[in-house]
């Protein structure tokens, strides 16, 4: 008796195991592929869908930049099964140790699979970045709590850089630079600068093919893509979407972003009720963008709060 109540103490242990294993570690149903588009810097570019259980995340752009000596983690993405399978592709491509993760911003989709890069020693991110982690962390994981019950419980990061414009890391061999923006996508972007081949690792300051996400200003947002501009990227990666020449990608965007502004603003000056701006401004954009109907209410919403109190 007591033998096979032991044999079933086993069994439920083994089973409860493998439950809790199967998904957070294997997640067998999620494939992650890396594309080197350029020498040594690889990309997995995310669905364009908004977050689920069943994509676990999988929704953003992510990757990393090889150097002689070392590899910079960009983002480690939307779930720890996600930064799971990241590190084994990684270190299935290269034997160098991870010495940074560049975090360009904090939302779930981006850095949500933390857990599996926490013996990293440099984490590199804005200065705004731990007050926005603070304020947001419990929200996220309560409004996703079946995906992180599912895929592990996250870990956030917590920055050790912080307080720079710009910052050098020096891979060996190679050189990339980290800049803070100004409120605009969010109040903590980052984007990644890689010298020697001039790519411009955007993140979500761009979108593709998905309607931009506005969780910051439509006027610094703006202002940085004007700053972005100047760099004159050879490629760029967005933080959604297909990688590509800087002029043709970010057209779209400039576009959506200057008519929220215009058409907001003017809403705003015509004393004009939000839930009717929500219904007209940028109204043509619809047929131009994945997510529209999901995303374009909220983004006015931010804008008509931003521009009533210039
Ligand atoms: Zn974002």
């Amino acid at each position: 008796m007591k033998q096979r109540f032991r044999r079933c103490s086993l069994c439920l242990a083994s089973i409860v195991l493998s439950w809790l294993f199967t998904d957070v570690v294997f997640a067998k149903d999620l494939q992650l592929e890396f594309q080197e588009i350029s020498a040594g810097i690889y990309v997995h570019f995310g669905r364009q869908e908004t977050m689920t259980v069943e994509n676990y995340g999988d929704i953003a752009n992510i990757g990393f930049i090889v150097g002689e000596k070392s590899i910079a983690v960009i983002d480690p993405g939307g779930s720890p099964a996600i930064g799971t399978l990241m590190r084994k592709n990684i270190e299935s491509i290269s034997p160098l140790p991870i010495s940074h993760v560049i975090l360009t911003h904090f939302h779930p989709d981006h850095v949500f699979g933390g857990s599996a890069f926490t013996d990293v020693p440099v984490v590199v991110a804005h200065r705004n970045y731990t007050r926005a982690s603070t304020q947001r962390a419990q929200f996220y994981r309560e409004a996703f709590s079946e995906l992180f019950i599912r895929s592990g419980q996250i870990t956030t990061l917590i920055p050790t850089d912080d307080q720079f414009d710009t910052m050098r890391i020096e891979l060996g061999g190679r050189t990339i630079e980290v800049r803070q923006h100004e409120t605009g996508h969010t109040d903590n972007d980052l984007s990644v600068w890689d010298v020697g081949t001039a790519t411009l690792w955007a993140s979500d300051l761009l979108f593709v093919e998905r309607l931009p996400s506005l969780d910051g200003s439509v006027a610094g947002w703006i202002a940085s893509m004007n700053k972005l501009a100047g760099l004159s990227a050879k490629t760029v990666i967005p933080g959604h979407g297909v990688h590509g020449s800087w002029d043709q990608l970010a057209a779209p965007q400039f576009r959506y972003l200057n008519k929220l502004l215009a058409q907001t603003r003017a809403a705003v000056a015509d004393n004009r009720r939000l839930s009717d701006a929500v219904n007209t401004v940028a109204a043509d954009e619809s047929e131009h963008w994945l997510l529209f109907e999901s995303r374009h209410p909220g983004n006015v919403t931010k804008a008509f709060t931003e521009l009533e109190w210039e």
